[in-house]
């Protein structure tokens, strides 16, 4: 199958690409594995410089790059470029930080000197997908590159242009050869790639089946896997929120990326004595939200990335209403050219519905009446996910009461849920395992070694 750029607000096919072989990828690998063998004993010092000029391309090139990035997945133009500098800021992060996280780490014992100290593993391959082509990829590099890893991208079949522009992007700022490395192949071809002794590790940042299927070949191979999966985040607001900030929150947080993003909040937990208010006004605010060219300014919504995830976003909805649910407002794909889809606000979806447990990957959101804290925190959990929730309300009791029970790996209290380098990232459940971004995610892919010398 060629693997196919498309602008998902026309369908024009922008470029065909025919995937690698298996014998080019093993070829790929090669140059890899023999890259880190030198890689890994470069000074600290000229990875960061590398990382650095990294930031200032990013910088310098950030409406081309943005362009881009819209052209082939449809994210609104202004979020595209916020995406750009994002990576620049990770960048920028590690090569001030990667000092300190890898230090030697002295531990006291009764021998005279024992430490741990940080070493890469080598080839980590890192299969990524559509929804963030550049932020998703560059928060595993940064940190494995600053580390002395190299990397292996197979990005999804959507985005290769974003594929190979990052592999050049990456050489310009003088990484040597080989140490990051886009492979144009299809999924299926993960399972050679991953097989090949000469990869030590896997993260995978994607849907549940494929996080699945690659981590049970690196359990059987007993390679090192993190895994990045779905959400399907809770967004619970009880009566002493500030509600004009947290309706416009909830807006915000449900169409970001054009609703699909894994830390977008997707159910909205509304107690009881203020839900009437929180509704109405919630779908007035989805129901200004301008949909359109991702490439004008003032568009808030695009297209859908691909035409099958429209197709699965309507099958959802049509699930969610024959189970019982009401649509408030949205509810239809868009006539015309491209994949848009209505801002849809649903209540009443039985939670025995099987698109309860689902993930909605689009603008569409569900609302649910709670009559207590402990039912919002239990309905937050019914979910197989567990990657992030946002919570509004000032009561400190109820605070640490939400803090302390939601089962999922990211709390904000009275924020929008999202990444920072600063701050782990990763989930619980069915989101996933590992970590990335801060110190935790850096060590994902280094042998902790102790060393005890007496
Ligand atoms: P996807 O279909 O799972 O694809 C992700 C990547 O996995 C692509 O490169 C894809 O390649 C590859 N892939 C798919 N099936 C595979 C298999 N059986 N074996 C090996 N590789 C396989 O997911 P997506 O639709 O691109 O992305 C959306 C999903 O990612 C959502 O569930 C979202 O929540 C999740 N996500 C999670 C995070 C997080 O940090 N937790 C962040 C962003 C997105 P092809 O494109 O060639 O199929």
């Amino acid at each position: 199958m060629p693997i196919q750029s498309i602008n998902p607000a026309s369908g024009t096919v922008l470029r065909t690409f025919e995937p690698l072989t298996d014998e080019a990828a093993r070829l790929k690998i090669g140059t890899a594995f023999e890259a880190f063998r030198q890689y890994q004993e470069i000074p600290l010092e000229h990875r960061a410089l590398w990382m650095r000029k990294l930031a200032g391309i990013l910088e310098d090139e950030v409406d081309e790059l943005a362009t881009l990035l819209t052209t082939e997945m449809g994210k609104p133009i202004h979020a595209a470029r916020q995406e750009v500098l994002k990576c620049a800021s990770v960048c920028r992060y590690y090569a001030a930080n990667a000092a300190r996280i890898l230090e030697d780490e002295p531990i006291e014992t009764e021998t005279g000197n024992s430490y741990v100290r940080w070493d890469p593993l080598g080839v980590v391959l890192a299969v990524m997908p559509w929804n963030f082509p550049f932020w998703q990829v560059f928060r595993f590099a940064a940190p494995a590159l600053m580390a002395g890893n190299v990397a292996l991208l197979k990005h999804a079949s959507n985005v290769p242009q974003c594929a190979l522009t990052l592999e050049s992007l990456i050489r310009r700022a003088g990484f040597p050869r080989g140490t990051f490395q886009t492979m144009l192949i299809e999924s299926r071809q993960v399972e050679v790639v991953l097989a090949d002794e000469r990869v030590a590790a896997v993260t995978v940042t994607g849907s549940e089946t494929a996080g699945r299927a690659v981590a049970a070949q690196a359990g059987w191979l007993v390679k090192k896997s993190v895994l990045e999966l779905g959400g399907s985040d809770p967004f619970i607001v009880m009566p002493s929120a500030d509600l004009d900030l947290a309706i416009e929150t909830a807006v915000k947080a449900r169409c970001v990326n054009n609703g699909q993003s894994c830390i977008a909040a997707k159910r909205f937990i509304v107690a009881d004595e203020i839900y009437e208010e929180f509704e109405t006004r919630f779908v007035a605010g989805m129901e200004a939200m301008r949909v359109g060219d991702p490439m004008k300014e003032d568009t808030d919504i695009g297209p859908l990335a691909t035409k099958r995830l429209v197709d699965e976003l309507e099958k959802q909805v049509q699930g969610a209403t024959l189970a019982g649910a009401r649509i408030l407002c949205g509810g239809e794909r868009m006539l015309g050219e491209g994949n848009f889809f209505e801002p849809t606000v649903l209540t009443g979806l039985p939670r025995t519905a099987s698109v309860y447990r689902d993930e909605i990957f689009g603008p569409v959101a569900l609302l649910f009446r709670a009559h207590t804290l402990e039912e919002a925190i239990e309905i937050a959990n019914d979910t197989p996910f567990g990657l992030a929730a946002s919570v509004w309300t000032s009561v400190p009791a109820e605070q640490t009461k939400l803090i302390a029970e939601l089962q999922c790996g990211a709390v904000f209290v009275n924020a929008m849920v999202a990444s920072d380098p600063r701050l782990p990232f990763g989930g619980i459940k069915k989101s996933g395992y590992g970590r990335e971004l801060s110190a935790a995610g850096m060590r994902e892919f280094l042998n902790a070694k102790t060393v005890v010398i007496s």
